[in-house]
């Protein structure tokens, strides 16, 4: 799967990195960004999960 972050959409809440701690972390400003582990795509499926999370629609998923 590969993801997609909308950064200028992003609010800050977090639920993606409690979520996807290992594909998600967040700048200084609180913003999502995307980890190495999920750069290059990932088969983990906590992805979809923080897909849903994002109250803002912030992250889309797409399969391979
Ligand atoms: S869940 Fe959405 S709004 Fe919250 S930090 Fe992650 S991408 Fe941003």
């Amino acid at each position: 799967m590969r993801i997609s972050i909308d950064r200028e959409g992003c609010i800050g809440s977090g639920q993606c990195t409690l979520t996807a701690p290992a594909l998600f972390g967040q700048d200084d400003m609180g913003i999502v960004y995307v980890l190495p582990e999920g750069a290059e795509g990932t088969s983990d499926p906590s992805v979809r999960e923080a897909e849903q999370a994002c109250p803002v629609q912030a992250i889309t998923v797409a399969e391979d």
